[in-house]
């Protein structure tokens, strides 16, 4: 089955279209600067590659439709007509209460899914613009929304219950919702294969560290508890964001230096996490030349990362009496052997033992403890398209 998967922001719109029979990419690419200039790109193997061209996209339907002229391009693209495309798969970022699965869109899906605009003010209503572009263009193709949030769904209300006066769970629904669900359900999946045990016996812990990043610890093949909560601002530090933080400083900083709410939650979005202790960089790869070069800063950042992935992994193993696996997937857990190292390190007492050769790898499935490790350490890729369109091509 052909699926086109979608990740609608609110002035980009990544694509890929995928055979999910063989799991291959067809192509791949990026519409940008929607509503401004637009550009676009378009990547296929065998084909040329088109590279950031101008392409005028006042709104997102001009993106799905330059998206679907680079596929049907009888030079360029890969498919004869559009009818090829059996379905598509729409990333949705917060389905609330309501979605713990992916769904087929319809109607009341739809209405549902706007219901959740609240939760998730910044990423929901781009996903819905991207949803009703591809509906007015394909109206007969059958649509999927996949949440970053339905993975979690499973956790138990020890888990997601915020120590707050219960009314604002039971009216508002703050409790911690976490994202990243379809990358750890993902690479879960795949640490079941490689270790050649059925998800439902395994303990996992999963460490998605990217530009944002999140651990979440799965039991029996269910999350049952992940570090970023409300809003993808909690947990670990993060590249900008600052993770875990005690709530009262915000009074205190917005006091002395005259900020109103929306001002503090830029710095702690945008300003924080290794960027702002380092004042260097988001990227990790700066940071450990910064550090490399002797940046006092850059080095206490990296410090403050992995000691912080290190206790969530503690406390996961706590929650779920114990862990068969340990996963690092997503920029910084499938490039950066020296973070992987040093989070895994001083968890021997926990019967993790890595191999340093093993782990001096990138970018592709090893096991990178050691062959006595009790609990294993394994690098895997993620593969957010695919478990999209996987999900996608099951329900349609
Ligand atoms: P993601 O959000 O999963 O795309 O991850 C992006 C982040 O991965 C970047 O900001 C970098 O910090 C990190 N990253 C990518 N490549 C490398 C690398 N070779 N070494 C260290 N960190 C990397």
């Amino acid at each position: 089955m052909k699926v086109l998967v979608i990740n609608a922001g609110s002035s980009s719109l990544k694509y890929q279209l995928l055979d999910t029979d063989t799991q291959d990419v067809l192509a791949k690419g990026l519409c940008e600067r929607i509503g401004i200039d637009g550009k676009f790109t378009y990547k296929a193997p065998g084909k040329e590659t088109i590279d950031a061209v101008d392409t005028p996209m006042p709104t997102h339907n001009e993106a799905i439709q330059a998206v679907l002229n680079a596929l049907i391009d009888p030079a360029n693209g890969v498919i004869s007509s559009m009818d090829e495309i059996d379905a598509v798969g729409h990333r949705v970022v917060h389905g609330g209460e309501t979605f713990n699965r992916s769904v087929k869109i319809d109607d009341k899906v739809m209405a549902a899914i706007e219901e959740c605009n609240p939760l998730a003010p910044l990423h929901n209503p781009a996903n819905i613009i991207g949803i009703k572009a591809c509906q007015a263009l394909m109206p007969n193709t059958p649509m999927v929304a996949v949440f970053d949030t339905a993975f979690h769904q499973t956790m138990p209300s020890v888990a997601y219950t915020y120590a707050l006066p219960y009314e604002y769970y039971e009216n508002d629904k703050v409790r911690r919702y976490g994202f990243h669900g379809t990358s750890h359900k993902y690479v879960a999946q795949r640490a079941a294969d490689m270790l050649g045990k059925p998800i439902e016996s395994l303990k996992l812990i999963s460490c998605h560290l990217g530009n944002g990043s999140s651990v979440t610890a799965v039991k029996n093949g269910k999350s049952v508890d992940t570090s970023m909560g409300f809003t993808p601002l909690a947990g670990v530090p993060m590249g900008t964001r600052s993770g875990d933080l005690d709530a009262g400083i915000l009074e205190y900083l917005m006091n002395k230096h005259g900020m109103d709410i929306k001002e503090m939650l830029n710095v702690l979005n945008k300003k924080s996490g290794v960027q702002g202790v380092s004042g260097v960089s988001s990227d990790f790869r700066d940071l450990s030349k910064a550090a490399g070069e002797g940046n006092k800063r850059a080095a206490l950042a990296l410090d403050m990362f992995s000691y912080g992935v290190k206790k969530y992994i503690g406390a996961y193993a706590a929650a779920m009496g114990g862990v068969d696996a340990i996963i690092f997937t997503a920029g910084v857990g499938e490039n950066d052997a020296g973070q992987r190292m040093a989070i895994a390190s001083g968890l021997e007492f926990m019967g993790v033992k890595m191999d340093p050769d093993a782990n001096n790898v990138r970018g592709h499935e090893a096991i990178i403890s050691a062959i006595d490790s009790k609990v294993k350490v394994l690098l895997i890729p993620t593969n957010e398209e695919l478990m999209i369109a996987l999900d996608t091509a099951a329900l349609v």
